[in-house]
């Protein structure tokens, strides 16, 4: 998917290295590039779209090169996706002009996502629809009176200029046209709206991506993207009205899509908007829980972000760190169970399943109060007084023993089961732990510093 040019890449663009290489720009105009770049993502993750920023955090690899004209988002050979921004482009465009092209290609990967479905992805109809619908979104969510430019001519398909030719055109043809505001309401009326025209107007005006389509791997664009909605998502239910708004209009939009509504419904979007979808009990904890998990079992070298996107993500009270590929081994999660709370014997049943369907993962279960008491699941467990995370921190980390022995292995995740309530305690990795707080517990760990991955679970009976 790149934007606004129909020049087909001159080389692999999955192609990590040969991109880096390919005819590299001057060095101040690639450190402008980057910096405007990164200026970019900040203004997302604080304002302006939680989806773009989430869907860029997952972009791995951030490459400016001259291998594409414009900008791209492709996937790699790992299943991940990498951004590739053509230098000399970005800087002609400016910080507004950037934004603009990073939220348009956001966009695509978001359409991709919701509208799979082979009919209308051939339809260069609904591509032009697409670009309308995109380009309208942009304008309105970066506050713009119109489209960026570079060196003074506009870039990208005016959607107002698409509506004044669909209107003359249905004029010509005795046909009634849709006004503007009803034009552009959801890709779809947009899409049958343009299907309506003697000759709806195609390829000579639309940002191309068919060619780059061939490199798009399906399956790398459904994680990136369900992890973004998935966590903007979480970040409106914990109140962040921005990433709230922004779902609910991207629900909106896609409505009367088949697939986007399996997709809304099994994310549980239906309960930001009070209405809990037909098809399955919502259980964000689950659906965050999974995430998390999964972005901590994920193999390879773990890197850190640099400062600003830290702050992106710490902004969407979001774990900075991530992890890439490396070499297989088998993981090791712990399992710590407070018995002094009350956890209804599922919430423990759904982690005994959910870990018996992870492949190599070696899971440790302990129940804790004042110590350390290892179980097997289905086991009663029996609590005496007092509840310590440090006998909980202490064993894991090698420093005390149960029945004699320590624990040797180097964990992957800490999984802590709790009412919250017991003296903090910041552990020696806390990017690895992970804590499920009881309905009416306290969830310290969220406010901790550093902050730890925390959320409530529904206890509930289901
Ligand atoms: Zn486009």
């Amino acid at each position: 998917m790149t934007f606004g040019d129909k020049r087909p890449p001159v080389i692999d663009l999955a192609d990590r290295r040969a991109v880096a290489a390919w005819r590299p720009a001057a060095p101040e105009v690639v450190a402008e590039a980057v910096r405007l770049k990164e200026a970019a993502l900040l203004d997302f993750g604080l304002t302006e779209s939680a989806v773009a920023s989430w869907i860029y955090a997952k972009c791995h690899h951030q490459i400016p090169t001259t291998a594409v004209a414009t900008a791209a988002v492709v996937a790699s050979g790992d299943g991940s996706c990498l951004l590739l921004f053509n230098p000399d482009f970005f800087v002609a465009l400016g910080l507004d002009g950037v934004k603009f092209v990073l939220f348009h290609e956001a966009r695509h990967l978001v359409q991709r996502h919701l509208f799979v479905e082979p009919e209308l992805r051939n339809d260069a109809v609904f591509e032009l629809a697409a670009e309308v619908t995109i380009n309208h979104v942009a304008l309105v969510r970066l506050k713009r009176a119109g489209l960026p430019e570079r060196h003074g001519s506009p870039v990208g398909v005016d959607p107002a200029a698409v509506h004044e030719r669909y209107t003359r055109d249905l004029a010509e043809h005795g046909l009634d046209p849709l006004p503007y505001a009803a034009f552009v309401e959801t890709d779809l009326t947009a899409y049958r709206e343009l299907k309506r025209m003697k000759r709806p107007p195609v390829a000579d005006h639309i940002c191309i991506h068919q060619q780059t389509d061939l490199q798009m791997d399906q399956e790398a664009v459904d994680a990136v993207v369900s992890s973004a909605l998935l966590n903007t998502l979480l970040a409106g239910g914990r109140g962040h009205t921005g990433a709230r708004n922004e779902i609910n209009d991207l629900m909106n939009r896609s409505e009367g899509g088949e697939r986007a509504s399996r997709i809304w419904g099994s994310l549980g979007a239906g309960s930001l908007r009070g209405r809990t979808s037909a098809t399955r009990r919502v259980d964000w904890w689950q659906r965050w829980f999974v995430d998390v998990v999964g972005s901590r079992l994920s193999e390879g070298e773990r890197l850190v972000y640099p400062k600003k996107r830290g702050a992106v993500l710490a902004a969407l009270g979001q774990d900075p760190i991530m992890a890439r590929r490396g070499p297989v081994r088998e993981k090791v999660v712990v399992f710590a169970y407070d018995t002094s709370g009350s956890m209804p014997a599922h919430v423990v049943a759904w982690l005994t399943d959910l870990v018996g369907r992870i492949d190599r993962v070696r899971a440790h279960w302990l129940s804790f109060d004042a110590v350390v008491m290892p179980f097997q699941p289905g086991e009663r467990v029996f609590g005496g007084g007092g509840t310590s995370f440090q006998a909980v921190a202490d064993y894991v980390e090698g420093r005390s023993e149960v029945h004699g022995a320590r624990f040797e292995e180097q964990v992957d995740a800490v999984v802590i089961l709790t009412d919250g309530h017991a003296p903090h305690i910041t552990p020696a990795e806390p990017d690895k732990w992970i804590w499920l707080i009881t309905q009416g517990g306290d969830d310290w760990p969220d406010r901790h510093h550093p902050q730890m991955s925390c959320h409530r679970v529904t206890t509930g009976s289901s």
